[in-house]
């Protein structure tokens, strides 16, 4: 096992870090662009890798892991064609990705982290607590082995599945970089959305890299009573700071937040509620996605009723906020964070 762990994550490495690291095996810098490409076409075996020298190939298995999960559960809605992977990592942990079929492309959901250590109240994802964060090149094989494994192209991310982003920042950001990269995956940061519980010390970090991303806030309610209740990192920042953060975003990238929020029976979806919120969103100039809450075996929260639904949106709308509901896809397959990790992991016990 410790000669395992010493093996170098490869596929973690930017083209120039994998130039240099092949340069100290006194290889020509151009096998780091065949390496990068197979890498970023989701290659799992050195064997395919037929234009390199099989000398290479030997050596490189030996100091490098490349990494390949396995399909522990997919499943597939009958209703939409959403299809959600559950992915054994090489050490025995399970993440979750969903390919959602959309008017504009395929979209993958990804997940940032073996479960999350910010304890949202109406969360599954959260239940166990965080194991631990995905590598960057974890994060890469979300998109790259759903597109193999489903057969579909994808077009567009969203980092909305398990874990907090911005608690596994450097991994993220590495992330973004290989995806996006023009000599791999090349997907445009226009095209990615991360998600995040508001752990606004990082959001200046973000801002910093000027990315052409979407930020999307999982708000879920605009008063500190109850966001302190349902989402726990909420206690200590305050929904004040969130969007005195948010607004220093915008104001240095210019890119539109867009804010989720689950309507929650009794809980968030009061008309005053509604006010509070257009009241703050307003100056943002940001856009609201209302989110059906979906049920939680573990969790006794309830959806919102469809007439106390109209009635939040009919304020937005009146007051003027870019409010959309979101379309429910793939519920019949668990589809929603960590749901369906949650499942196998109580019928493995
Ligand atoms: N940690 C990040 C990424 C998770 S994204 C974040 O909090 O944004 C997943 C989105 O689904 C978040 O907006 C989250 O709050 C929301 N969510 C979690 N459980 C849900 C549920 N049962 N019903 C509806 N939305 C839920």
């Amino acid at each position: 096992m410790a000669e395992l762990t010493e093996k170098i994550d490869i596929k973690s490495m930017l083209p120039e870090e994998l130039a240099e690291y092949l340069r100290s095996l006194g290889q020509p810098a151009y096998r780091a662009k065949q390496l990068f490409r197979w890498f970023s076409a989701g290659c799992g075996s050195w064997d395919e890798m037929t234009n390199l020298p099989r000398a290479l190939r030997q050596e490189l298995s030996e100091r490098c892991t490349l990494s390949a999960p396995r399909v522990l559960k997919k499943q597939q809605s009958a209703e939409d064609g959403t299809i959600k992977f559950l992915w054994e990592l090489h050490d025995g942990n399970a993440v979750e990705t969903v390919v959602m079929r959309y008017h504009y492309g395929n979209t993958v959901c990804i997940s940032s982290q073996v479960g999350c250590r910010q304890g949202c109240a109406f969360c599954a994802s959260t239940i166990g607590g965080l194991v631990r964060n995905l590598t960057p090149s974890e994060m890469l094989d979300e998109v790259l082995f759903s597109e193999k494994e489903s057969g579909l192209p994808v077009s567009h991310i969203v980092l909305m599945g398990i874990g907090e982003p911005l608690d596994n920042f450097d991994t993220v950001m590495r992330f973004l970089e290989l995806i996006n990269h023009p000599e791999g995956r090349n997907i445009s940061m226009r095209h990615i959305s991360l998600s995040t519980c508001g752990l606004t010390e990082r959001f200046d970090d973000l801002a910093e890299r000027d990315l052409q991303i979407t930020l999307s806030v999982s708000l879920h309610a605009p008063d500190d009573e109850t966001r302190s209740r349902i989402m726990p990192a909420n206690r200590g920042r305050g929904v004040d700071e969130l969007f005195r953060k948010c607004k220093a975003y915008y104001d240095k990238t210019g890119r539109r937040i867009s804010f989720e929020y689950a309507m929650i029976d009794g809980v968030n979806d009061s008309p005053e509620q509604a006010e509070l919120l257009a009241r703050r969103v307003k100056p943002l100039a940001a856009h609201v996605n209302l989110i059906p809450l979906n049920r939680v075996d573990e969790r006794s929260f309830e959806p919102s009723k469809p007439e106390n639904l109209k009635r939040f949106v009919n304020i937005l709308t009146k007051n003027g906020v870019n409010t959309t509901i979101r379309r429910r896809l793939g519920s019949d397959v668990d589809a929603s964070c960590g749901q369906l990790r949650r499942k196998m992991t109580r019928e493995a016990k």
